[in-house]
């Protein structure tokens, strides 16, 4: 087994008895940022190692490593976030450290806002919504407008304007080991940016108070909203390493129904979009969510970009989208799927290829339920792709796309136009994964800070 932890710790060795001489030599600095993916370095330092997926090409990820001590930051409130992230557009190298849990949801004094608070002076109110949008007299055929409307933008701006945080280039957001740490109610969002680290956090309960109803949205309408908890467009090598992504505590089993349709104020978990490009998702835990991950926004994203590594995840409790892939290249190796119902969260698919999608699916380990069906694992609308090989199924060695393309006529393509080889750390059997990432996944299990 050639674990990156494994390969971590021997490099550990080596650097820490080289960088022993050079500080004697009075240049022990500059070697740690020349070698900054090399272990012996903090937790708040470290970058992604060579060859570790898509992020590790080109310039690689290095995030905020080089920060100086006056863009190096310690926060636990939402004001002190905010203000450690400074402007989206400033590419000064920084580390944001985050000490226990932040609550998006409360204002600049620490004080808690609830839904009601962001309503207030809007004017919006879901019963007068509901009346105004009602099918049975608003019809199905165009999307709410209107003063109910205008209100629930105005309402759901004022929570954005909370709850929503800009990543700027060049940065690290990393826990605190051993402080809970993460972020509640609230989405990262990394933006037409390059080079950022995401690690050791927890995110949980990212909600919109202010779902919008879209009666066009297939065939019934549905309720959509409009937070992911952490979320990438148009952004260019990141690394997102050690987190567990929730909706915990308010699953989408205490969702009530309007038009029939569920209420649903959850989004995307980690959404890789709009010509996102040069991603590594390592060593996370999604779990109790619907719509996990997106890998492009629509059937014509962007060609030549969306190409993303996921690698010795597990995936617990999801419902659909682990991922949704569309158009790009998609290494998915080593991964953990658990498809046992846990909170009401039942599994509809695994992975969806769609849109052309190149995706290679490699020595995962799927973990099933008696009852769920072999061939309901994968999804895809006939034009995408889903090559790889050992993908073992309660440990047996399972062609899951065949099993899916017996079921029908929207076939998946069995082959891709290319090899990954950024694959650091990619296991050559799954055999042991249930054990392995029951406990080297998520956030609070990394130390070294
Ligand atoms: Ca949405
Ligand atoms: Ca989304």
């Amino acid at each position: 087994m050639a674990s990156a932890s494994h390969r971590r710790s021997r490099r550990t060795r080596r650097v820490l008895a080289v960088s022993t001489a050079f500080v004697v030599a009075g240049a022990g600095a500059g070697f740690f940022v020349m070698n900054a993916n090399a272990g012996g370095i903090d937790l708040y330092h470290q970058t992604l190692p060579a060859k570790d997926g898509w992020a590790a090409s080109g310039s690689g990820t290095s995030g905020g490593a080089k920060a100086d001590s006056a863009h190096t930051f310690t926060v636990s409130t939402r004001a002190q976030l905010v203000k450690a992230l400074g402007s989206a557009s400033d590419t000064t190298s920084r580390i944001i450290k985050v000490k226990g849990t932040i609550d998006a949801n409360t204002d600049d004094s620490g004080k808690k806002l609830t839904c009601a608070d962001y309503a207030s002076g809007t004017g919006y109110s879901l019963s007068a919504y509901l009346k105004a949008y009602d099918p049975s007299t608003y019809g199905r055929s165009k999307l709410p407008s209107g003063t109910q409307e205008k209100a629930r933008a105005v309402a759901q701006a004022k929570q954005a304007k909370n709850v929503v945080f800009r990543v700027p280039a060049n940065t690290t957001v990393v826990g605190v080991p051993g402080t809970k740490a993460g972020i509640t109610g609230g989405m990262l969002q990394i933006q037409n940016v390059d080079n950022v680290i995401v690690r050791n956090l927890t995110f949980a309960a990212t909600e919109d108070c202010f779902p919008q109803w879209d009666p066009t949205d297939g065939d019934d309408g549905n309720w959509n909203s409009n937070y992911d908890s952490v979320t990438l467009r148009g952004a260019t090598h990141v690394w997102v390493d050690h987190n567990t992504f929730t909706d915990a505590p308010r699953f989408d089993s205490a969702n009530p129904k309007y038009y029939g349709r569920e209420y649903q104020i959850h989004d995307g978990s980690l959404d890789i979009t709009k010509g996102s490009d040069l991603v590594t998702v390592e060593r996370n835990r999604f779990t109790n969510h619907d719509k996990t991950m997106l890998i492009g926004s629509s059937d014509t994203d962007s060609v030549g970009k969306l190409r993303v590594s996921l690698h010795h995840n597990v995936w617990k409790g999801i419902v659909q989208r682990a991922p949704l892939t569309r158009i790009g290249q998609v290494h998915i190796y080593n991964n953990l799927y658990d498809t046992t119902t846990l909170n009401g969260y039942v599994l509809q698919y695994s992975i969806n290829s769609r849109a052309k999608a190149q995706v290679v699916a490699q020595n995962n380990y799927w973990k099933v339920a008696a009852g769920q069906k072999i061939s309901k694992l994968l999804s895809g609308d006939g034009t995408g792709s889903v090559a790889g090989s050992g993908n073992l199924v309660n440990g047996t060695t399972t062609d899951l796309v065949a099993a899916y393309n017996a079921t029908t006529s929207k076939k998946l393509k069995t082959t891709v136009n290319w090899t990954p080889t950024l694959t650091a750390g990619l296991q050559t059997s799954a055999k042991n994964l249930p054990t392995e990432l029951a406990t080297t996944t998520g956030a609070g299990i990394l130390s070294g800070g």
